[in-house]
Order: structure tokens, then sequence, then C-alpha cells
């Protein structure tokens, strides 16, 4: 089976949902990957390591910004060149955005938030994770073609392969296709971004104040963290808006979530079950977030946490 899988870079790296994907793919069948936009050629054969046999790369620079349209188009035209049944991507908001665009113009099924390989034994049927990671649903695809998202952290990264290579792809992008454009962009604050973060240590009501959140800071520094926080801190300002973690906030994807001070609230655990692994710190044993978490330490986060962050910068 040919399988495509498009890859996202962020400043020049594929990223790890990205390598989640090829390694996806390549449980499928023989996997082309396609990066779009300026990357180097080193990186790019990397992908091979998760298992793609080849990458395709369209370097064109108007693509280093990620646009919805040119995007589907180049992710359509290289399905098209390629002759791809099966097309995968991580999801992300990107992908959400495009996804669905691409399946329109191949004529193909879609399926997003997929979490594990399809059965085959009776068709195609993939499962999909539904009401924010509460329950699945098992899907059949009966078209040709099918377009496939990979929720984060469901699939294990293959590293074992040997290097790909890598071929310039010459798509034509109209240009009516860039018709919004991206003029400048802006971090917002702090050295990781929330929604991308392979670490987040996040902080609740049980840090008391905005002028306890330097032993927050501190662990996040240690770790390499994004900053996160319930809704209760942001509402009361202790945090800025864009740091509100669950259903009515950002959703994250960590490898590890570490979560401070916060009760676990079903609102809040919305944004963060697709994380592989949760840390939970609480003075209350009975606190709900120990029943969804990996590990737990009882105790007062004032005292637990410049421990920890002592302990892991000595390590
Ligand atoms: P609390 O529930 O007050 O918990 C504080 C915790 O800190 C307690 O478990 C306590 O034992 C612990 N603690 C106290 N002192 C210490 C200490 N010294 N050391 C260690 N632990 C300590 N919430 C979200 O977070 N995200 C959302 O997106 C969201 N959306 C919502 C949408 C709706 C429609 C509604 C109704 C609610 C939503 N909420 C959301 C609110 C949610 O229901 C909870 O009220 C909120 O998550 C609780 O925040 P918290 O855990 O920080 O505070």
């Amino acid at each position: 089976m040919s399988v495509l899988v498009f890859i996202e870079t962020e400043e020049g790296k594929i990223k790890k949902s990205a390598r989640e994907a090829i390694s996806y793919g390549a449980a499928l069948g023989d996997v082309t990957a396609l990066a779009l936009g300026t990357v180097s050629q080193d990186e790019l054969a990397t992908a091979g390591e998760n298992g793609a046999s080849k990458v395709l790369h369209v370097s064109d620079e108007r693509l280093n910004a990620s646009l919805i349209q040119p995007y589907a188009e180049a992710i359509a035209a290289a399905a098209n060149a390629t002759g791809s049944e099966i097309i995968v991507t991580a999801k992300s908001s990107l992908a959400d955005a495009v996804v669905g665009r691409v399946a329109i113009k191949l004529g193909a099924s879609l399926v997003s938030n997929v979490v594990a390989l399809p059965d085959t034994s009776n068709g195609f049927q993939v499962k999909r994770s539904i009401y924010t990671g509460k329950a699945f649903a098992n899907v059949n695809l009966t078209t040709d073609k099918k377009v496939l998202a990979i929720k984060k952290n469901a699939i294990e990264v293959k590293t074992d392969g040997a290097a790909a290579s890598v071929e310039a792809l010459s798509v034509t992008l109209d240009d009516s296709l860039f018709g919004a454009t991206i003029t400048s962009t802006e971090k917002a604050e702090g050295d990781v971004l929330l929604p991308e973060a392979d670490i987040v240590v996040s902080g609740g009501r049980g840090l008391k104040g905005p002028e306890n959140w330097g032993v927050i800071e501190d662990l996040a520094k240690t770790l390499g963290a994004a900053t996160g926080c319930s809704k209760p801190v942001s509402d009361m300002d202790w945090r800025p808006h864009h740091e509100h973690v669950g259903q009515t906030g950002v959703k994250v994807s960590p490898t590890l979530y570490v979560a401070v001070g916060i009760s676990g609230a079903i609102q809040h655990l919305a944004g963060v079950n697709s994380s592989k692994y949760i840390v939970v710190i609480n003075k209350d044993e009975e606190a709900p977030f120990f029943k969804a978490a990996d590990y737990g330490i009882v105790g007062d986060a004032f005292e637990v946490l410049p421990k920890l962050n002592e302990a892991l910068k000595a390590a």
C-alpha cells in the first residue's frame, strides 16, 4: 500500500508528532513523507529512521508560513503524484484546517483523532477518540483513498530505520492560493509554547496566589517545560489567559504533564488526557486528579517542588 505522510516542521526540525505519523504510516505500507517550506536535507533524511523510504520536499519559500489553502493544494498534488491510497498526518490545529480540504480534493474519506492502527480483517476500520478521550468510535472507510489524522502520543515512534532519500517535488501553486498571508509572527510569553510543548508544568488554585508562581517557573525551567494553569487561576488573573488548560482553554498533548495544586475537575482533565504521563502533586490524597495520574506525590507543593527541582538539577 502506498502511503503519503505530510510532516509538519518547526524551526527547521521535524515535529515529534510528525515522526509518530510516519511510524503509523510505516505500519501500513511504503511511506513517502512530504515536507513543505525551508528544511535542511539532513533533517529530512532523518524521517527514514521513523520508517519513510523517501521524502518529497516542496521547498517553495512561500510555504514557510503555514497557510491552509496552499498546504492543501500541495498535499493533494503530492498524493496524486505518488498515487498514494492513504494520506496520513498528525492531528494539529494546522492539520485540522487542512485535511478536510485535502480529502475533498482527492475524493477521499477522512478520519481525525485516530488512536490505533486500522483493523483490515474486514474492510478498513479505524478507531478514533471522541468526547475528549472519554470514548472511542470505530469508523469503517470504504473509499479508495483515505485521509487519517493521528492523535498525538497514540503511536510509539519507530527509530530503527535508515536515512531516507530526499527528492525535490515541484508543485504549481497559483498566487490566488496565497490570498491570506502571514506578515509577521510573535511568540507569547515564555520560552516554550504551551500547545506544542513536550513537557508542561501546570499550577492550580492550590498555589494560593500569583506571587507563588516562582516554584512552578523554576521547575518548568529545569525541565525545559511550558507553564500552564487551571481556569480559576487565569480567571483571577494570577496567570495569563493563554496558559489556561482544559475544556475551555488550551488542549495539550505533552509527553509529561505535571499538575501542581490542581484538583482534577473533569473540565481540566478534558484538556490533558492526551498526555503520555501525568504526575500529580497535591496535598489532598483524595484529589480526583490522582485517579488520572501515572505518578502522584501527596504533599505540600511549597515543600515538594523545591526539593524536586533540586533533585532534577542534580540528576
Ligand atoms: P481547586 O478545585 O480549588 O483545587 C485546588 C487543589 O489544590 C485542591 O485539590 C487542593 O487539595 C490542592 N492544594 C491546596 N493547597 C495545596 C498545597 N499547598 N500543595 C498542594 N496542593 C494543594 N477548569 C479548568 O482548569 N479548565 C477548563 O477548561 C475549565 N472549563 C470549565 C468549563 C465549565 C463549563 C465549567 C463549569 C468549569 C470549568 N472549569 C475548568 C473549572 C473546573 O470545574 C474547576 O473548578 C477548576 O478546574 C478547579 O481549579 P483548581 O483545581 O485550580 O482549583
